[in-house]
């Protein structure tokens, strides 16, 4: 038969060895590799191995992974052992102190999404996700349920949404022009980065973040100086409560942790307190529609529980089922660094 050709056998490669290099960034990240190497730049892996108490064989192994991984450069020296220093990747993105850290959400996908994804074949079997089998706890809810349950994991999830948010929050912030809204509401707006974002990117805008009262009662703690009196917290459950009154209602990230029928109480009550003018923007992947794509929204969808991932014209019916009618849908993806993470968004206004 014909050999196989160099590209195929690459690319099966990649797809087989990607839970490795998954699972080498988080390792370093947890280690503090990345810091470290930002305030010491140019250490030996003795070096490093003895900072973050491990082994010098290991360490070595991991860095030089690392190196391979474009993570961190290596510089050679006459006779002695190479020394290493972040690349500009970790420099950005993987430091726990800068704007764009993702150090949050790489932690909740090494101790969250991880244990997930080593029951996949259960998953797949059963057709619900395996928090019970990962985690040991039944969750009907899985907010209530399994992340709000204990500080530790509400933190760890808090703060995975907290760092995507400020990755990606301007991007959704400008993708349309919001100035002529001079409320907002962000439903499900957790930690309020993305509020902040925001009231960053328009002056004339207050933004109400609702979440449920586990979440809000964590605001301060992601926000200790409360830099803009412009954005502000309630607590309540938008399934059941009153939705405070707003201009423009967001939901990032929201509408594909939910199935249809939970989707609809939630427009329902959307519309319900929307006068005309009323805008509703939407910030999720959206499936290709012919569902070939991204990978990224198809994959996260093998560990999510009561949801489901949607294209641009099911979320657009969903919307229209409520009387807005959707006028822009438009992608982001812009080529700019955070667009790996970028949400697509649409903007529905209500007539
Ligand atoms: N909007 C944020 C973002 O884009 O980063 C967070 C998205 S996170 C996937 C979903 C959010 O919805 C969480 O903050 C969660 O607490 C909130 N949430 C879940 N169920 C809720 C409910 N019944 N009422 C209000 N908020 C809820």
């Amino acid at each position: 038969g014909d050999e196989p050709r160099k590209e195929d056998l690459q690319r099966i490669t990649e797809l087989m060895d990607g839970f490795k290099a998954s699972k080498a960034l988080f390792t370093a990240s947890k280690m503090c590799v990345f810091d470290l190497l930002q305030s010491r730049p140019g250490l030996s892996a003795a070096q490093v191995a003895e900072e973050i108490k491990a082994s010098v064989k290991g360490t070595e192994c991991l860095l030089e992974a690392c190196v391979s991984l474009g993570l961190l450069k290596s510089k050679e020296r006459k006779c002695q052992k190479p020394v290493y220093e972040n690349a500009g990747l970790a420099s950005r993105f993987l430091l726990s102190d800068v704007p764009f850290s993702l150090q949050g959400y790489i932690q909740h996908c090494d101790k969250t999404v991880w244990p997930l994804f080593s029951h996949l074949e259960d998953a797949v079997r059963e057709g619900s996700n395996q928090h019970e089998k990962a985690f040991g706890k039944k969750s009907k809810d899985m907010f209530q349920d399994t992340f709000y349950n204990s500080l530790d994991v509400k933190l760890r999830f808090m703060n995975a949404m907290h760092s995507i948010a400020k990755v990606t929050g301007k991007a959704v912030a400008t993708a349309f022009d919001l100035s002529s809204f001079k409320t907002a509401c962000d439903l499900g707006g957790c930690s309020g980065a993305m509020a902040y974002e925001f009231t960053k990117s328009y002056p004339g805008l207050s933004v109400t973040v609702f979440d449920l009262p586990a979440v809000v009662e964590m605001s301060e703690h992601f926000h200790p100086l409360r830099t803009d009196n412009r954005v502000s917290f309630v607590a309540g459950d938008f399934f059941k409560d009153d939705l405070p009154k707003a201009d423009l209602y967001i939901l990032a990230r929201i509408l594909h942790d939910w199935p249809d029928e939970k989707v609809h109480v939630l427009l329902s009550k959307i519309a319900d307190a929307c006068t005309p003018g009323c805008g509703l923007l939407l910030s999720e992947i959206f499936l290709d529609e012919d569902r070939g794509g991204p990978s990224r929204g198809l994959l996260q969808a093998l560990s999510m529980s009561e949801g489901k991932q949607r294209s641009a014209s099911e979320y657009s019916l969903l919307l229209e089922s409520h009387g807005c009618a959707v006028l822009i849908a438009e992608t982001m993806l812009d080529g700019r660094t955070h667009s790996a993470l970028q949400s697509l968004n649409m903007l529905a206004q209500t007539e």
